[in-house]
């Protein structure tokens, strides 16, 4: 049994029953916050949720409707473990969008990227293994690293993404200490939580450094579409077929509630993946496929991925005034799409230690602690702007001020 397996809740019966991969499980920053978050009072600038009430419902209703008509048997019934085969075929049109040619046979259907994280994970991770990720990084997939027991090795990033030679050098280093590396981990577009985006340079340089020293890479992409003024640069897996896992999702160019995403693997791994999705699962929610599949062939599915990106656009523009107006002492990326800014706070301010303050301001944020493994993060925090209005979001940055304000003023 681990220390903290030891130092836990003694409260639970079955507490030395867990398996020492339980011990990885613990509850995210996030998580914790979003009791708080939820009330109605508190602005909150913490969580990642798409601002789904921008979707037309009759649009959805009309696909529902449809889907129990003319296939109802079909979409409550059990499916294929990969995942229905037209509608990998129509996944292959989303992922075109960003410079991908593959074949539907190397598609497989999941219930969200995140489940595709969990899947690649159970698939390559021993304890002991190390994943290479950004610094910081998606806290959501760390956990699920943790909880297969492997380590998080975080590689720096600047306003380019990760850097290719703190790469190399980070490989050197853990290869000596004879730690073995199975996947590099990056969210190269619109990053989260930092809003950064990998250069098409980087790109290859990464790609080839993964080649070079045999490494998978597991590239996640749930907001490369949600693009403000330019089209983000392809994405990795367009120049690379045999190193590189691709995750993509509709929880942000649709809506998470059909919790269906999807892996695009090297033809190789796809069958390993398609038993690990069915010993989880049997088969992904046909209903969630055959809805999404009926909306992707009626409705103008690309308007309304550019009605998103207006929706955000002009929130991370309130986001970014707002800051600037009243916050000119931090620093701030400025991302060009996606969800989120990464806040740096002036010295001495810690970010962990000021959200009770926040909370009683009313206004909530991600500590950047959460988005390290290894306890970095305490002068910057993450704000989202994909939920609130831009109103709530001009009130939070006020509320924010106050906050920084009086801490720095102890
Ligand atoms: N990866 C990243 C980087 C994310 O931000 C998210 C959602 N916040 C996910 C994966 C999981 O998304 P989903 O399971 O809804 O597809």
């Amino acid at each position: 049994m681990t220390e903290q397996q030891q130092a836990g809740n003694n409260l639970d019966p079955w507490y030395h029953h867990y398996s020492e991969r339980a011990a990885g499980l613990r509850a995210s920053e996030v998580r914790a916050l979003f009791a708080v978050a939820s009330r109605p009072e508190v602005v909150s600038l913490a969580g990642g949720m798409p601002f789904v009430s921008a979707l037309p419902q009759d649009l959805v209703i009309d696909a529902m409707d449809r889907v129990m008509v003319e296939q109802g048997a079909v979409a409550l019934q059990y499916g294929s473990g990969q995942g229905i085969p037209r509608f990998r075929e129509q996944i292959l049109e989303v992922m075109a969008l960003e410079g991908i040619s593959a074949n539907a046979d190397d598609v497989v259907v999941t219930t969200g990227s995140q489940h595709a994280l969990e899947l690649v994970s159970k698939l390559f991770l021993d304890p002991g293994d190390i994943v290479i990720a950004e610094g910081p990084s998606y806290v959501t997939a760390m956990v699920i690293f943790r909880s297969y027991q492997a380590d998080v090795d975080h590689v720096p990033m600047d306003e380019h993404g990760m850097i290719p030679e703190a790469l190399r050098e980070h490989i050197a280093r853990l290869r000596a200490t004879g730690r073995t590396i199975k996947l590099l981990y990056t969210v190269p577009t619109f990053q989260n939580p930092a809003g950064v985006t990998l250069s098409w340079e980087r790109r290859l340089e990464i790609l080839e450094i993964a080649r070079e020293n045999g490494i998978l890479v597991l590239e996640d992409n749930p907001y490369g579409l949600l693009y403000f003024d330019r089209k983000a640069p392809d994405a990795m897996r367009s120049v690379e077929e045999d190193g590189v896992i691709y995750l993509g999702t509709f929880s942000k160019t649709l809506a998470p509630g059909f919790r269906m995403g999807w892996a695009l693997a090297p033809h190789a791994i796809r069958e390993k993946l398609v038993l690990a999705n069915e010993a989880a699962v049997l088969s992904p929610s046909s209903f969630s496929q055959l809805v999404i599949s009926e909306y992707l062939s009626r409705a103008d599915w690309k308007a309304q991925i550019d009605t998103f990106r207006g929706v955000y656009a002009e929130r991370k523009q309130a986001m970014v005034s707002a800051l600037g107006e009243y916050l000119p002492q931090l620093s701030w990326t400025n991302p060009a799409g996606g969800f989120y800014v990464w806040v740096t706070l002036p010295e001495p301010l810690d970010s962990k230690a000021m959200l009770p303050r926040a909370v009683k301001e009313l206004v909530a944020y991600t500590p950047g602690t959460a988005f390290y493994a290894d306890g970095n993060g305490r002068q910057n925090i993450r704000l989202s702007f994909c939920y609130p209005t831009p109103e709530q979001i001009r009130l939070g940055i006020r509320r924010l001020t106050t906050v920084i304000q009086g801490e720095l003023d102890l």
